[in-house]
């Protein structure tokens, strides 16, 4: 056998006439640009079950969702740009099945379509909740440009809001809500805020920031079951027995990823798809990226599904080079925004308990830092309106540069010193 007729050598040198992207959202856009700007001349099909071109969602519980922005500015690409890209772009269309040994999308309708790469962005969408009377009140949650639409009308003076969930949507929406002139109430079952993302002094600052703003907050309150009065108002109810009347719920309990397509075309899955650092899944014919997928990320130590502005857009531009073969290691610092009342909080890195904690700055100034240091190298920073000397301790993280603790603890050092 010569060197040409071996499986993985002509597997290799096979060239690749089409990409398929399963989702237009950020990732997908994404992917579909990077494939473009590397010099892919072949087919890229686009398929994506919503309507819009590929948009961004951090705007829609922010400014979309108080009205200062409309839908259309969310959008990834001017509309030039994005037929200047030339795709077969295929909106409201689903995909329903992946055939891996016929290397074929199957969408919802029936239409086949043959790949050589095939890139997961299918994300995620809202967790739901059943529980008893759900069925007879609306539930909003925030995920799409029509979940936008529906909401904002109703964040309004007089009207009031219960958010069932402490966490970044929720929190956001109660922001927007409250900025609005709505009443607003967030409903939490654990003891503090945000509590699977940020350390303790963090969710105090949250929830002292919201109570300033007049949002009560009740934390390690459960939601019991939900009623509709004859006003026509909506009920909560909540397991203490209490009850809260409102114009509207809205549900910020988390993410459900869209990873049903690759778990049951026989893809190696845990809570999304698993990639390795090429963003390749279990078949290297299928790649991965954006709210669904799951890598280890080496800042964690484990496996982790960024869900991220930062990985739907990073992620997707490795995944859309590697299909196309060339080289990559996707190793990314985890980064994270939220903006609540003015207030911009950013996180690099994953804060861990067992990392010394430096802080920076006076907490009632409203703009510090906490450093979580491993050996005197900085493993992650969190902090509210301090974005500047956060970029900086992305430098320092990424560096692996020893500081000492009590130079960086003093706000005279500027960061630039270090
Ligand atoms: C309201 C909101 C605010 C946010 N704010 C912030 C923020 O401030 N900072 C931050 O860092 N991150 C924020 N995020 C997170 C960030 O927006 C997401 O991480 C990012 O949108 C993920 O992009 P994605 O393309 O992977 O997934 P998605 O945006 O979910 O896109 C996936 C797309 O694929 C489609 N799809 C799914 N299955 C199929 C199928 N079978 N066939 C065809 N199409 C399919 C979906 O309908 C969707 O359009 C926010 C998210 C939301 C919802």
């Amino acid at each position: 056998m010569n060197a040409s007729e071996r499986p993985e050598v002509a597997a290799a040198a096979r060239p690749i006439s089409t990409i398929v992207i399963a989702g237009a959202g950020q990732a997908g856009g994404w992917a579909a640009q990077t494939l473009r700007k590397e010099g892919f001349t072949g087919r890229v099909v686009l398929i994506g079950d919503e309507s819009h071109p590929p948009h961004e969602r951090p705007p829609l519980s922010k400014a979309v969702l108080s009205g200062e922005a409309l839908p259309e500015s969310t959008r990834l690409m001017k509309p030039e740009a994005f037929d200047a890209l030339a795709l077969d772009w295929r909106p409201g269309a689903q995909v329903g099945r992946i055939d891996r040994a016929g290397k074929l999308v199957v969408l919802t309708d029936g239409t086949a379509l043959a790949y050589d790469k095939l890139i997961l962005c299918t994300g995620g969408r809202a967790r739901r909740i059943s529980l008893p009377g759900a069925d007879k009140v609306k539930l909003h949650t925030l995920r799409t440009i029509e979940d936008a639409l529906a909401l904002s009308p109703v964040l309004t003076p007089g009207h009031s809001v219960v958010v069932i969930g402490g966490g970044w949507i929720g929190l956001e929406v109660a922001a927007t809500a409250r900025l609005r002139g709505a009443e607003v109430v967030v409903v939490e079952t654990q003891s503090r805020l945000c509590e699977r993302t940020v350390p303790a002094e963090i969710s105090e600052h949250l929830l002292a920031l919201h109570g300033a703003q007049g949002t009560r907050v009740l934390l390690g309150a459960g939601v019991s079951g939900f009623a509709k009065n004859a006003d026509g108002s909506s009920v909560v109810e909540l397991a203490d027995g209490s009850a809260l009347a409102c114009d509207a719920i809205v549900l910020g309990i988390g993410l459900v990823p869209n990873d049903e397509l690759a778990r049951e075309a026989g893809l190696d899955c845990d809570g999304g798809v698993l990639v390795d650092a090429r963003c390749q899944s279990s078949d290297p014919d299928i790649l991965a990226a954006g709210d669904v997928a799951v890598a280890v990320n080496p800042w964690a130590g484990r496996r982790l599904r960024l869900e991220s502005w930062q990985n739907a857009q990073e992620q997707s531009i490795a995944a859309a080079r590697s299909a196309l073969g060339l080289a990559v290691d996707y190793q990314p610092l985890p980064w994270f925004w939220s903006d609540q009342y003015g207030m911009n909080l950013q996180i690099y890195g994953m804060p861990m308990p067992t990392h010394r904690v430096v802080r920076r700055g006076d907490p009632a100034s409203g703009s510090f830092v906490l450093f979580y240091l491993a050996d005197d190298v900085i493993q992650a920073a969190i902090g509210p309106n301090a974005a500047r000397d956060l970029r900086f301790a992305r430098r320092l993280i990424e560096q692996r540069k020893p500081v000492d603790p009590e130079r960086l603890a003093d706000s005279n050092t500027p960061m630039s010193k270090f």
